[in-house]
């Protein structure tokens, strides 16, 4: 099952992508066959249930939301209780969404430490004092090891096992991870660290690629079959540990795929996922 995040066409990000509105997205996506969305904040405004709606009468459904604020980091917002507050918010609008994936993405190591420690346990403090409230609008909470080389600013989990180890110190029911093809392909023991430890955990598969001469750790993602990720073998050791929800396009490409047109990155997408994924 294919369903598409929206950062695939650029319009999250200010002065790139086509302007598409959700509404456009949701009637072109329909049209191809994909079976859901998954949105980014920034597309809701004050409008996550009309878009949770539209999408659903459209035969979509919302796969997840795209994201909570930074949780620690220089990246992250100035106070704890801005970030805390910001954290309740995006709780509230993928409930007001209809999905029940919000996925996480940590940030980096705190201002001040060194090194990622201090800064799990930090993520892992704030995502277990929200786990409940999130429990109560039926959402669950994806946490997102990103690559290494995102180390400095965005993340502070770099590994599924990581992230799996901080899901079990947290230890509720409703916190898992998210696995995405251009954080995990280089990891070699993502077989055995998803079969031992991942059943029933994971949230959400992403794809995309890794092109071998990238040339933006952010922004230059592949399209899937264009790069070096084996895309069979990861999706087989998440399906293998349980996992039945949807493969959903992720593709960040600022130079390359941001500047086409969406109709051609959307078919693109899903003759792609039918002969490489
Ligand atoms: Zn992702």
């Amino acid at each position: 099952m294919l369903a598409l995040n929206t950062a695939t066409l650029g319009h999250n990000l200010d002065g790139h992508g086509a302007g598409w509105t959700p509404e456009e997205v949701i009637d072109v996506c329909a049209a191809l066959g994909y079976g859901g969305i998954t949105f980014w904040r920034r597309e809701l405004g004050r409008r996550a249930q009309q878009i949770g709606e539209r999408t659903r009468a459209a035969g979509l459904e919302v796969v997840g939301l795209c994201r909570t604020p930074f949780l620690t980091g220089p990246l992250a917002l100035p106070s704890e209780r801005e970030i805390m507050d910001d954290l309740h918010r995006s709780i509230d609008q993928a409930a007001a969404l209809g999905t029940n994936v919000l996925t996480i993405v940590s940030g980096g190591p705190e201002p001040g430490t060194k090194g990622v420690v201090e800064s799990q346990k930090i993520v892992a403090d704030r995502v277990a004092r929200v786990a409940e409230f999130a429990a109560s609008r039926n959402v669950n909470l994806a946490l997102e090891p990103l690559n290494p080389a995102m180390a400095g600013n965005r993340t502070c989990l770099m590994t599924a096992a990581e992230a799996l180890t901080l899901c079990d110190q947290i230890g509720v029911q409703n916190v898992g991870i998210a696995i995405d093809v251009y954080h995990v392909w280089w990891d070699t023991t993502l077989h055995d660290t998803l079969k031992a430890q991942a059943k029933g955990r994971i949230l959400g598969y992403h794809l995309c690629d890794w092109l071998a001469d990238t040339s933006d750790m952010l922004l230059d993602r592949g399209m899937m079959g264009d790069g070096v990720a084996d895309l069979r073998s990861i999706r087989c050791a998440v399906e293998n540990a349980g996992y039945t929800g949807y493969c959903e396009a992720e593709i960040f490409s600022a130079e390359n795929w941001w500047k086409r047109d969406p109709h051609e990155v959307l078919k693109t997408i899903v003759k792609r996922f039918r002969k490489f994924c």
